[in-house]
């Protein structure tokens, strides 16, 4: 088995489920040249919890959670299978917290879907979806990830579905509008930190400097970024697979690590 690439996703708005742009077609593109995994580990921003979830479901539902868009997002269906295998070995790899089983109540959310749907159009590899602990801080999902880089030589991508930079109060509905200058300089900062690997420095940045403070009025795109580095290993390649903004307040900046 080959040991898997760790994957982090700017996701931004729901309509890249359903459109073809550049982004999208750097997924596809993406899903082809990846080596092919065994299943997914997806930490949404969509999936906020009071401790730690795991989906274990066999079949889990294709969520719609969002207001406002058109039928067609709405029409939108992801069958991939779960893994109740992996969901269980999640959970008993992980040491630090204990790790619920979620057998009901989610499913995927669209910060997966979105993006599983142009890497993976078929939906034929298992998906499971790992909760962010919103009471937690950011070293605690840089952490927990860390407990589950074991889980790359066992054919599992480990996939963040976020953003770099993710402002939904500054947003121009232009998808194309020229980025706000703290957007440009947060994500810049971002790339410069990656390749210089200071995780010790991206950890806390969204809440650090002003740049980042307007990046993230709330954390929970930035959260995935943690999971997706403390999965990584220092031989990892670091390979930025898409650059870009959307609506000026969303970083679209995707990467792989392997
Ligand atoms: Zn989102």
């Amino acid at each position: 088995m080959n040991r898997m690439p760790v994957l982090f996703l700017g996701h931004g708005s729901p309509m890249n489920a359903i459109e073809t742009n550049v982004y999208t077609q750097t997924l596809s593109q993406l899903g082809k040249s990846l080596p092919k995994p065994r299943a997914i580990l997806c930490v949404s921003a969509h999936w906020e919890t009071d401790g730690t979830r795991v989906t274990r479901m066999a079949r889990p539902r294709t969520i719609h959670d969002f207001h406002g868009f058109p039928k067609a997002l709405f029409d939108v269906q992801y069958p991939a299978a779960g893994s109740v295998d992996l969901a269980d070995t999640i959970s008993s790899l992980v040491k630090s917290t204990r790790v619920q089983a979620d057998e009901k109540e989610w499913g995927l959310d669209h910060g997966a879907w979105s993006v599983l749907k142009h890497l993976y159009p078929q939906a034929e590899i298992p998906v499971v979806q790992l909760s962010l602990d919103r009471r937690q801080p950011a070293s605690f999902h840089f952490q927990l990830e860390r407990e589950l880089t074991a889980l790359r030589e066992q054919g599992v991508l480990i996939l963040g579905s976020g953003n770099v930079v993710h402002n939904l109060r500054k947003i121009n509905w232009d998808e194309a509008a020229r980025p706000w200058d703290w957007a440009v300089e947060f994500n810049d900062w971002m790339k410069d930190r990656l390749l210089a690997r200071d995780y010790e420095s991206i950890i806390d940045a969204a809440t650090k400097t002003s740049a980042g403070k307007l990046s993230h009025p709330t954390l929970d795109h930035y959260w995935p970024l943690l999971y997706v580095l403390g999965a990584s290993e220092d031989s990892d390649q670091l390979r930025f697979e898409y650059e870009g903004y959307q609506h000026a307040s969303i970083s679209m900046l995707s990467f792989s690590m392997s």
